[in-house]
């Protein structure tokens, strides 16, 4: 709608997922806030991930926010591992608890945004044609939230239906005595497989790499589990931000080498049993870090593999090669077993690749496929993917888009340079999803919204990182990932999910405490890292 001018706001935030929602509420405390969300309901992940299966794969009581005490204290979970339904009505209830909606505006997202150098505001343009200006942006837009769909021909000519698993109807979708594709073995295939098969007349699994998984020992929520974590919460929360992955999953000192064959089988049994998802990768402390060390591991879980599944064939095609734990590990009910059913078929797409969509389903390049029903769980055009969807300009005229051509490049994952007064949270080379996202989000706002109250007491107006400081990160960054076997597999971390994708390793694995340690020391190091620009001497009209 026409108007004399862009709307003013102090800050605008992109997304209204977990991080975004608590954006908000920090920020309105002292500051004019809009948020523009591209779905019709918050979120984010968990608004988006309807599939069949998704669900956390860390307790519930852990994966929530701590900023408010009676919050903490009233909610109550359902299981430790809550579905997507329990996280969506969380969001909601934190919403409306909180009256964050007057601030969101929804089904609209952010197309384009432009820093003005002169009045260092940045003009930020939506789909529903608003055009607001604002001295800050956050950019809580999500590191799973653009799908990747591959491109194969011909999906005009499928006469059935065909969808991305962040795509899935909020009405469901009934696929008894269905003929369904699921393509792709990541978190998600592997979560969808065991539920679609119960209901499909067939499922045809697509497989390009195999999946480590853990059974995901999800369960009723114990009373007096919760008694005792609520009795401790804040203590606990504090606990958390001091552990590598935000977590408070044991993380034993111990190494392979040092321990004999039969313990080393007693542990890794009681890794597998210990109805915690992330167990095997850290049931010694060398799993992510020593190859060999890993190789014990990841054979440990081909074992399971093997004598879960029943057909030795499919047996060994489910089993990976890669180090486990290099790709994330599933989290699963039932996946490996799923393939003892009659009506489950695991299709071999790495050496026989898919080519096209048909008008009756799908092509490889060895056989031809029917399927009234064809899943992508693809996975994302991860982490750098919802920022580069959005035009978004610097004051020199340089795109993000442009600057990350060879892959992403931040400083401490906040910010970008060239692109000033715009903070991002979980962003590219932050430690991302290897922290638990909800406690590590609220870190990230709040480190961001004390920066902002802090400048703005001081009269700066503008505040961006250097290139030089950019480098500083991307060696930490590279440093630390080089000290892990993630880059012994092609995965969303190091950009090689996705074909002619560039980037090198894109997420922080030093642990989340070496991280914030940087965040507070630059800060309190007079804010090394960036440049600051004081307010000009006459404000602009
Ligand atoms: P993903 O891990 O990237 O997996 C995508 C899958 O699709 C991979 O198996 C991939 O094969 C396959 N694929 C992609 N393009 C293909 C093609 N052209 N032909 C055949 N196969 C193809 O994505 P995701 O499963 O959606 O998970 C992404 C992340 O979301 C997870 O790593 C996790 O962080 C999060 N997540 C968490 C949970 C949870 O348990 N809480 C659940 C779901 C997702 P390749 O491996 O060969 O590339």
């Amino acid at each position: 709608m026409a108007q004399d001018g862009p709307e003013q706001f102090d800050v605008v935030v992109i997304g209204a997922g977990f991080s975004g929602l608590y954006a908000i509420h920090r920020l309105r405390q002292q500051h004019s806030v809009v948020c523009f969300e591209t779905g019709d309901g918050v979120g984010g992940t968990w608004y988006w991930n309807r599939y069949p299966g998704a669900r956390v794969d860390i307790i519930s009581v852990e994966y929530s926010y701590g900023f408010d005490e009676a919050l903490q204290q009233e909610w109550r979970w359902p299981e430790y591992f809550s579905a997507q339904p329990a996280l969506e009505d969380y969001a909601n209830h934190v919403a409306d608890r909180f009256d964050l909606r007057k601030h969101i505006r929804f089904s609209n997202p952010v197309t384009r945004m432009r820093f003005d150098g002169k009045t260092n505001r940045w003009h930020v343009h939506t789909a529903n044609g608003d055009h607001v200006e604002a001295r800050w942006v956050i950019a809580a837009t999500g590191a799973l939230h653009a799908p990747n769909e591959p491109a194969w021909p011909g999906r005009e000519l499928f006469k059935g239906q065909v969808l991305h698993t962040t795509q899935w109807p909020r009405e469901g979708m009934d696929l008894t005595g269905k003929r369904v594709a699921l393509i792709g073995t990541g978190s998600t295939g592997v979560q969808a497989t065991p539920i679609i098969a119960e209901q499909a007349a067939h499922l045809h699994l697509f497989q390009r790499t195999p999946a480590y998984s853990m059974p995901s020992g999800n369960r009723p929520l114990d009373p007096e589990f919760e008694a005792e974590w609520k009795a401790n919460y804040a203590e606990r929360r504090q606990q958390m931000l001091h552990t590598w992955g935000v977590s408070l999953i044991d993380y034993p000192t111990y190494c392979v080498a040092d321990c004999t064959p039969e313990q080393q089988n007693e542990i890794l049994e009681a890794a597998w049993h210990s109805k915690n998802a992330f167990q095997l990768m850290v049931a010694f402390a060398d799993v992510m870090v020593n190859p060999a060390a890993n190789a014990v591991v990841a054979e440990f879980a081909r074992n399971k593999i093997r004598s879960i599944v029943k057909d030795p064939k499919t047996a060994e095609l489910l089993c990976p090669t890669y180090p486990i734990g290099a790709k994330r590990l599933g989290n699963d009910k039932g996946y490996y077993e799923s393939f003892n059913r009659d009506n489950v078929t695991l299709v071999d797409a790495k050496s026989a690749p898919i080519v096209a969509f048909t008008e009756k389903g799908l092509r490889t390049t060895d056989a031809e496929y029917e399927f009234d029903v064809i899943i992508l769980a693809t996975g994302f055009d991860a982490v750098t993917g919802a920022m580069s969807r959005i035009a978004i300009e610097g004051p020199d005229g340089q795109t993000v888009t442009e600057k990350w051509s060879e892959g992403p490049t931040t400083y401490l994952g906040a910010m970008i340079a060239g692109f000033p007064n715009l903070f991002m949270i979980h962003g590219p080379l932050t430690p991302g999803a290897q922290a638990q996202m909800i406690t590590a989000g609220e870190w990230q706002v709040n480190w961001t919204a004390d920066i902002i109250e802090d400048l703005e007491s001081r009269g700066v107006a503008r505040i961006e990182t250097t290139p030089e400081a950019e480098q500083w990160w991307a060696q930490q960054v590279n440093a630390a990932a080089a000290m892990t076997v993630h880059n012994l597999a092609d995965s969303w971390y190091n950009a090689k999910n996705i074909e002619g994708k560039k980037g090198g390793f894109m997420i922080y694995v030093g642990g989340f405490p070496e991280y914030t340690r940087a965040c507070t020391e630059a800060v309190a190091g007079g804010y090394r890292g960036f440049v600051l620009t004081p307010e000009p001497a006459t404000a602009p009209a």
